[in-house]
């Protein structure tokens, strides 16, 4: 059963807030491309490549990168994944969002092709639901408080608040949340990168009276010395993500120990076997790994969710932002109560709309 078509159509999904933003930047939609691979007998499976320019490619250059992978695919068959990684690896270096909606796009065209969930490829499923952390874009600390506050009168525990490298600020924020939420929340912060070592030291230790969690890329992704330090001076889990971009990186940072964790993202590291390969270097070096945030429509989320569902992660994960966005192309799962059921329907679980 060969695939014979390899498409990738534009997708744009308008926040609910127009004014997001994060350390890196500010955004007003979710863009990127939606994957479908064909086979023979017509069956289609579903990848999603998100625009994100710290991942290495914007909208206007993912077609490009469709175009040249292209031949690597059309031709094999969806249980041949290794042999299209390699070929797309030599075709193209970089580009892991396209190679990741690929990789996706296989995965699922196998499990629909065995009329399997996709967790059953994968492992199996370890748990059937996965709470669900959101994340807080960065404003003045009342105002998100109050979005946090809404947030979890629906029922979600874990938040992650964005924080920008200036210390009275961020600190206030983390006040101003715990204090509106009270001790049932668990909160984390991820300053992309916006804080120096010995900052980020002080920030965690003002912060500590309203109990973080866990701080995420507290320095920038190639200060790694600085990202040491950070961890051997704080006792709150340090979580690396856009320095974690490839699985050669996580191995440096697992091996060494440079952080507690890493954040696992699909597009990110180009896919699910990627993401795996990555998790089994982290759990071989005693370090944690959940899945962060796979920003963009449902789809996306879907194959997350099943890698979350069969690997042990024991915290939250970002699953859950394709919540506050607006004409997700596809559908088949929503949080409720804070938490994402693992879908056991065929495939990866959901369906174009
Ligand atoms: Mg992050």
């Amino acid at each position: 059963m060969k695939i014979v078509s390899l498409s990738a159509a534009p997708c744009e999904m308008p926040l609910e807030d127009k004014d997001w933003k994060f350390a890196l930047g500010a955004v007003s939609s979710a863009r990127g491309f939606v994957v479908t691979l064909t086979t023979e007998d017509g069956t289609a499976g579903y990848g999603y490549a998100p625009s994100i320019p710290h991942m290495g490619s914007l909208f206007d250059i993912l077609p490009k990168e469709f175009e040249r992978l292209t031949p690597a695919v059309v031709g094999t068959t969806p249980f041949e994944i290794e042999r299209v990684l390699q070929k797309m690896d030599g075709l193209l270096g970089g580009a892991s969002q396209a190679k990741g909606a690929i990789d996706c796009a296989m995965h699922d065209l196998q499990a629909r092709i065995l009329k399997l969930p996709l967790h059953d490829l994968l492992g199996g499923k370890l748990r059937d639901r996965i709470p669900v952390l959101r994340i807080l874009a960065l404003k003045q600390p009342d105002d998100m408080a109050k979005i946090a506050a809404g947030l979890f009168d629906q029922g979600y525990r874990y938040f992650k608040i964005k924080v920008e490298g200036d210390l009275d600020l961020d600190v206030a924020r983390v006040r101003a949340i715990r204090q509106r939420l009270g001790d049932e929340a668990h909160l984390t912060i991820d300053a992309n990168q916006s804080y120096t070592a010995k900052d980020a030291i002080l920030a965690i230790s003002r912060m500590a009276e309203y109990r973080l969690d866990l701080v995420e890329q507290p320095v920038h992704r190639k200060d790694l010395k600085g990202l040491a330090l950070v961890t051997q001076a704080t006792n709150v889990t340090i979580e690396a993500d856009e320095g974690a971009g490839t699985v050669d990186e996580i191995m440096v940072l697992a091996t060494n120990r440079i952080v507690d964790a890493v954040s696992l993202k699909l597009p990110k590291l180009g896919g699910i076997r990627n993401a795996i390969a990555a998790a089994r270097i982290c759990e071989a070096c005693g370090v944690k790994a959940r899945l962060g945030a796979h920003v963009g429509t449902r789809l996306l989320n879907a194959h997350a969710i099943h890698v979350a569902a069969a690997l042990d992660v024991d915290y939250a994960c970002e699953l859950g932002e394709f919540m506050r966005m607006f004409d997700d192309p596809f559908k088949g799962i929503d949080v409720v109560d804070g938490y994402i059921s693992v879908p056991t329907a065929i495939g990866c679980g959901v369906t174009p709309v």
